[in-house]
């Protein structure tokens, strides 16, 4: 019962591959070359075709990566885009730094993923775009989204920062809409070390756009065709993501191990759970696992003093944040994202986390004394 469990221990990766990370980082710096070589077009590749697409482009990190998408698509002032009310605040950033409209709308409560039959309701003359976040590593139901999309004429931008080897129906995040941001921040399923992010997509202007944008609207050297960023991820990341690219899988596979060992033994330690609903179509890769407690703060608590380390994904919602009061929402506004931001706790989730640490914690109680 004394087993101290930290939330996440990003450290444990760096060990299990250290060999692996050691000769990449290496390879880089005696290269000589540092941003835009090869490392990063090897990568793009190997992301592509790991999820089943036809391009990936390496940005900074995943806000940029959503924002580019929607700048790329003239996304701008006037226009709105469909957001989930339950998200990170990145999802709305990368709306409002475009100078576009974020639309919440609802989430399921079980899933917490966004609900596509609010969706209709949200679509004006204005919308020029679906933006469904995969939280916690679990896809939204991305047939209805799709095709409400369809009908409307609209884009559909997954957030897929959460959902590294998710899938849906067999199809893995990032090639289930018309293009999906990645993030690879050390937390995020795959993760570098720093920052770094992607698009993924099948449409290849798309792709020459986000390669002129990222790099000051250029593709060849002092001849620029728009007003581009400085978005780009460096040969050291790349090298980095290729190694742990190929234990994605397998680590996933350890979460979802995880994620079942929970699954099967919170409800007899903690029958007051409420925990993650898994929909016959979803292969959720895990990034968190987000249960949910009535009296969530107290369930925290007994955690911390038992070595459980846990955390609030996310606590305030994007809509009653300050950096939104321009936008004049108020409590009450988003009922089923404040519930859900009042009651939700993620619990320890790291692939180097075994399930014999797990049933010697206090998150195994009532399992034990059976
Ligand atoms: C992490 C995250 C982002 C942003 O990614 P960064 O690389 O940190 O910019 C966007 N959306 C969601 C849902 C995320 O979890």
């Amino acid at each position: 019962m004394n087993c101290n469990i930290p939330f996440m221990d990003l450290k444990s990766a760096y060990v299990e591959l250290k060999g692996e990370l050691d000769a990449a980082y290496y390879r880089v710096l005696t290269s000589g070359w540092y941003i835009m070589g090869a490392e990063l077009e090897a990568f793009e590749a190997e992301f592509a075709a790991y999820c089943g697409v036809r391009h990936c482009v390496g940005v900074a990190n995943g806000l940029e990566a959503l924002t580019l998408v929607l700048r790329a698509w003239g996304v701008g002032p006037g226009d709105e885009v469909i957001v989930p009310s339950n998200t990170y605040i990145a999802t709305w950033l990368a709306v409002t730094h475009v100078g576009a409209i974020p639309v919440p709308v609802e989430p399921y409560e079980d899933t917490c993923n966004i609900n596509p039959a609010l969706i209709e309701a949200s679509i004006t003359k204005r919308t020029k775009a679906i933006l469904p976040v995969h939280l916690y590593g679990q896809t939204a139901e991305m047939d209805p989204i799709c095709g409400i999309a369809c009908r409307h004429g609209l884009k559909v931008l997954e957030d897929a920062a959460q959902a590294h080897g998710a899938s849906y129906k067999g199809k893995l995040a990032g090639s289930l809409g018309d293009a999906a941001g990645f993030s690879f921040y050390p937390g995020k399923n795959l993760g570098a070390f720093g920052d770094g992010g992607a698009v993924t997509t099948n449409d290849p202007e798309l792709a020459y756009k986000i390669r002129c944008l990222r790099n000051y609207g250029s593709r060849e050297k002092y001849v620029n065709e728009t007003t581009g960023f400085n978005s780009r991820l460096d040969e050291l990341q790349a090298a980095f993501l290729r190694v742990k690219l190929r234990y994605l899988d397998d680590w996933n596979e350890k979460r979802r191990k995880l994620a079942a060992w929970y699954l099967k033994n919170l409800t007899v330690s903690f029958p007051e759970l409420i925990l993650p609903k898994v929909p016959a179509w979803a292969e959720p890769c895990w990034h968190l696992f987000a249960v949910r407690h009535a009296d969530r703060d107290a369930f925290q608590a007994m955690l911390t003093r038992h070595g459980v380390g846990t955390l609030i994904h996310y606590p305030t919602p994007p809509h009653l944040q300050k950096a939104y009061a321009e936008l004049k929402y108020s409590a009450g506004s988003f009922p089923v994202a404040e519930k859900l931001a009042s009651q939700i706790l993620s619990l320890p989730m790291w692939p180097q986390l075994t399930e014999d640490v797990l049933a010697l914690s206090v998150l195994a109680r009532s399992f034990k004394q059976k």
